[in-house]
């Protein structure tokens, strides 16, 4: 039987960088993945119409991080590509109008009327400055009352409506470094991100994973079948009884700070990238996430809207739809698919899948209850998105990897 220097839980961005680091570097890597395929919720596949879509929801590439940029290179060409993303909104006379998003000085002219839109411009940037980022939230806080005014129309037409749809709560109540994601842009540039390097893997995503995983150091393995070989082995002071349906099941037997291969002691480093509560068996409580339905809709014409991505920022019971074609630039006359959103809470019901951590003071203080268990097993790394409960990019997720695989290696 092989013997593997490290065991890895999970194929996405997390596991999948980390293999491939480690194995270059000479390790045996065992990565188990729950689904039937790799590259977690970046995976992207052909539909039925032979459109290519990103199942688990629309990525876009960017970062400004050289380091992570070049790793991927090595597995993908990229397409020129730079996010747009509109706001569809009422126009207050029966028809609908849009403007970009982030809001910037062309949205100005757009809501306002291009003479008051550019006395509003530049009021702005006598405030803040040009080309400065400034979040809802900090408008808001702004004394004059025409900036103030100007800041409670941008908040109704962008952010309270889009923002209860995809949190239930509004922009004071959930972490200010979400909103933050999208400021007020004080520029003409309608661009969605500013990064550095942004763009579309040529291919597509999956077979970046693909290249990524083909190694003679790592062995993937996929499905239920292959993630039930790991488990916790439980510990020795808190012990309570298993309350939950875990799909990681605790045995009935506790082993002490142990954590399982095949019923055995795998006492390598383990590099856990799915949810801590869960791989605890919710020992402590669930952690909190939001969900998404994906409602994907194929039409028989060539496009169907304008930009990549449409965000419903005042009605619509979804936030955004995103039209796949326009981010891949798969030519396919005649047909397109279509991917609408709907946000909910995650209640951890079979097939289920939590995509968005709920970042907020008690949530992380019951993350850190769990992060301090994890930390008494030396050998087990918590990374990624849902390991480390933190909303994280590809990029960042990609820089994490590449850091704790150096760690590792002791490099
Ligand atoms: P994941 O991709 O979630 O991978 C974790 C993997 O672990 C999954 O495949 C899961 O099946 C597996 N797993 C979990 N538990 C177990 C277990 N017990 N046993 C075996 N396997 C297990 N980022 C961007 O940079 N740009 C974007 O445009 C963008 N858009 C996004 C849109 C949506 C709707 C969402 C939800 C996220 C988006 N992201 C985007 C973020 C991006 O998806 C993440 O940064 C990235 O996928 C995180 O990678 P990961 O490996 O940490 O997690
Ligand atoms: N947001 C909003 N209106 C928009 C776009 C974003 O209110 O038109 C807020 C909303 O709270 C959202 C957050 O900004 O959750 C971050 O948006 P982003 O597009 O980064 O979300 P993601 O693509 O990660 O779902």
């Amino acid at each position: 039987m092989v013997q593997y220097d490290c065991l890895i839980i999970g194929a996405g961005f997390a596991g999948a960088v980390c293999a491939r680091r480690l194995a270059d570097a000479g390790w045996k890597v065992l990565v188990l993945e729950r689904r039937d395929h790799i590259g977690g919720n970046a995976y992207d596949c052909l539909d039925e119409a032979g459109v290519l879509i990103h199942k688990y929801g629309p990525h876009i590439f960017h970062t400004n991080n050289k380091k992570v940029f070049d790793f991927l290179s090595r597995f993908t060409q990229w397409r020129e590509y730079q996010h747009r993303v509109i706001a569809d909104i009422p126009d207050g006379k029966g028809g609908r109008m849009g403007y970009p998003v982030p809001f910037n000085l062309t949205s100005l002219e757009t809501a306002f009327g291009e003479e008051e839109g550019k006395r509003l411009g530049e009021k702005l940037i006598a405030a803040y400055g040009p080309e400065r980022k400034v979040t809802i939230l900090e408008l808001r806080q702004n004394p004059d009352p025409q900036i103030s005014a100007l800041a409670d129309y941008i908040y109704e037409h962008v952010f309270v409506c889009y923002t209860m749809k995809q949190w239930g709560q509004t922009p004071e109540e959930i972490d200010p470094n979400t909103t933050a994601r999208v400021p007020v842009f004080l520029s003409r540039d309608d661009r969605y991100f500013q990064d550095t390097y942004q763009g579309m893997p040529l291919e597509g995503y999956t077979p970046i994973f693909e290249k990524i995983l083909d190694h003679p150091n790592i062995t993937v393995e996929l499905g239920e079948q292959a993630a039930r070989r790991f488990r916790w082995g439980g510990q020795m002071t808190v012990g309570s009884p298993d309350r939950t349906k875990s799909p990681i099941p605790k045995l009935t037997a506790p082993a002490p700070n142990a954590f399982l291969l095949d019923g055995k002691l795998f006492d390598g480093p383990i590099i856990f990238t799915g949810a801590v509560d869960e791989l605890f068996c919710y020992e402590f409580g669930r952690l909190p996430y939001r969900t998404l339905d994906f409602q994907f809709e194929t039409h028989q014409k060539d496009f169907y809207q304008s930009h990549g991505t449409v965000n419903y920022t005042m009605d619509e019971p979804y936030t955004r739809i995103t039209e796949f074609k326009r981010l891949t630039g798969q030519v396919k006359p005649g047909v397109t698919t279509v991917m609408k959103e709907f946000s909910k809470a995650y209640t951890g019901a079979e097939g289920e899948i939590p995509y968005y951590a709920i970042i907020s003071p008690e949530n992380n203080a019951l993350y850190g209850q769990y992060a301090a268990l994890a930390a008494k097993y030396p050998g087990l790394h918590l990374l990624g998105r849902l390991a480390e409960y933190k909303y994280y990019n590809m990029d960042a997720i990609v820089a994490r990897a590449l850091a704790l695989a150096d760690e590792l290696l002791g490099e």
